[in-house]
């Protein structure tokens, strides 16, 4: 069957399996090479294989839950979404979580994903305690921070290239509420919003919405929404989905004058100083109330480039990075930026000390070629490209910015997974 990730770019053509035992899993791995899948939220090409890819979305039981740890044991089949439903209402949260609620354990280990609160807390992977895992040959091994470190820390952000995650010890952390309060503060340019993220640093969690498009003199004008978990309030949860995108939109509705427009609407809209309580779903998931949003952009697709660069001279370069794609037309609906801490021993983990940016790009050899001239940029300002959103990025540009990637090859060396686990992208990426 033709297979895509979230961002329909591209496609591949691939068998897909769905194993729901742990032996099943075990004789798909004795026939071939293969590549886990969990919800297929990221955007690329990470999670197909042209030959098997093994969507795991079905091995999805809790195993366990320790209630005076708050250690929950959990198949890496289960969406964030269920975790959430199940243990919001026992005082009980992911102490990370990315923006959609779709993303598998698994998913989540696999691109060490990271979400608002990231300069505080770090990365989903730093609070798994430990991960079983299936070694290309079926073995399983339990891997830690003490025991198969190795395996360990090239498994949380190996985007499935080392083995099949199974299982996973997550710590959770105590919420007493539902309802998150959310601030919003208006920046009128991007000087403004970096000293407000710093300011602000002790916030738990902080993201800004950026208006790509707007004058030169404004460029970088942002809505940051500020949040932190209410005390009360009740923990239920709203997870609806309310609005459906039933088929793709034509591509010409997203152009340059739509997007202007609908992001000048957004930053005038907005209260500047606005305090509320906001359901969790709203404040953290915002997207996944519609339904296959990702047709919007048409049948070809779409691209999401998120990067990092350091904070030093962070507003110039992101200056410099906005101004080149305002410059083009190029710009996209969804443009945020968030604040990153420290970088961790995940191998291929991508968050280091600096500032996020994430925006989406229909697809066309325009975008294309524009997203090549930015890799040089963002690699001159000695930033690094996500591997979970990526869908084009050379090999070249891949070995630039992940110097631990030669390490990474051999610890997949040491146990096995080297032609066993391969996907689209660690081809491209010139992965063995
Ligand atoms: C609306 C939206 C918002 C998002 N926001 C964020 C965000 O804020 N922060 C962030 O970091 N990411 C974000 N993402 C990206 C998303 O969280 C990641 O791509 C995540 O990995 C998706 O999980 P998944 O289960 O869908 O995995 P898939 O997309 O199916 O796979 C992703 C990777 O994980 C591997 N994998 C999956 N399951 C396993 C397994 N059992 N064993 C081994 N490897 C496995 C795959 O091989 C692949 O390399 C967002 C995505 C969307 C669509």
């Amino acid at each position: 069957m033709i297979v895509s990730g979230w961002g329909r770019y591209p496609k591949i053509d691939s068998n897909v399996s769905r194993p729901h035992t742990r032996k099943e899993i075990s004789k798909l791995l004795a026939i071939g090479q293969t590549i886990a899948r969990g919800s297929g939220r990221a955007y690329g090409d990470s999670a197909i294989n042209p030959i098997n890819t093994m969507e795991m979305r079905w091995f999805d039981q809790f195993a366990g839950f320790d209630p005076a740890a708050g250690v929950l044991t959990v198949n890496a089949g289960v969406q964030l979404r269920e975790i959430t439903k199940v243990f919001v209402p026992r005082g009980w949260w992911l102490p990370v979580t990315p923006g959609t609620s779709f993303a598998t354990v698994g998913g989540s280990i696999a691109s060490d994903v990271h979400g608002k609160n990231h300069h505080l807390v770090g990365t989903f992977g730093e609070h798994v305690k430990e991960i079983e895992i299936m070694l290309g040959n079926g073995e399983i091994v339990t891997a830690s921070a003490s025991q198969y470190a190795d395996l360990f820390y090239s498994t949380c952000g190996g985007m499935g290239l080392t083995g099949v995650i199974l299982s996973a010890k997550i710590q959770l952390a105590p919420v007493k509420s539902g309802l998150v309060k959310q601030k919003t503060i208006k920046a009128s340019n991007l000087e403004e919003l970096f000293e407000l993220f710093e300011e602000n640093a002790d916030v738990p969690y902080s993201v800004a919405w950026v208006d790509c498009l707007a004058p030169e003199r404004e460029l970088g004008r942002s809505v940051l929404l500020l949040g932190d978990h209410a005390k009360k309030g009740g923990v239920q949860i709203d997870s609806r989905q309310r609005f459906k995108i039933p088929i793709d939109a034509p591509g010409f509705l997203l152009n340059r004058w739509s997007i202007k427009a609908f992001n000048s609407l957004y930053y005038s809209k907005a209260k500047q100083g606005d305090e509320k309580l906001v359901g969790l779903f709203d404040y953290f998931y915002p997207l996944d109330k519609i339904d296959n949003w990702n047709r919007m952009y048409g049948h070809s697709g779409f691209i999401q480039y998120q990067f990092v660069i350091p904070k030093q001279n962070g507003a110039d370069n992101m200056r410099k990075l906005l101004g080149r794609i305002a410059y083009l037309g190029e710009g996209s609906f969804l443009a945020v930026i968030k604040l990153f801490g420290g970088e961790n021993d995940n191998l291929l983990s991508f968050p280091f000390s600096g500032y996020t940016l994430a925006l989406d790009f229909k697809v066309s050899q325009k975008t294309i070629d524009l997203l090549n001239v930015l890799d040089e940029l963002v690699i001159d300002m000695g930033g690094r490209i996500y591997l979970t959103k990526d869908a084009r990025m050379t090999s070249n540009t891949f070995r630039r910015t992940y110097p631990r990637w030669e390490t990474f090859e051999s610890v997949r060396q040491k146990y096995g997974a080297i032609g066993k686990f391969s996907s689209a992208q660690s081809v491209r990426l010139g992965l063995l």
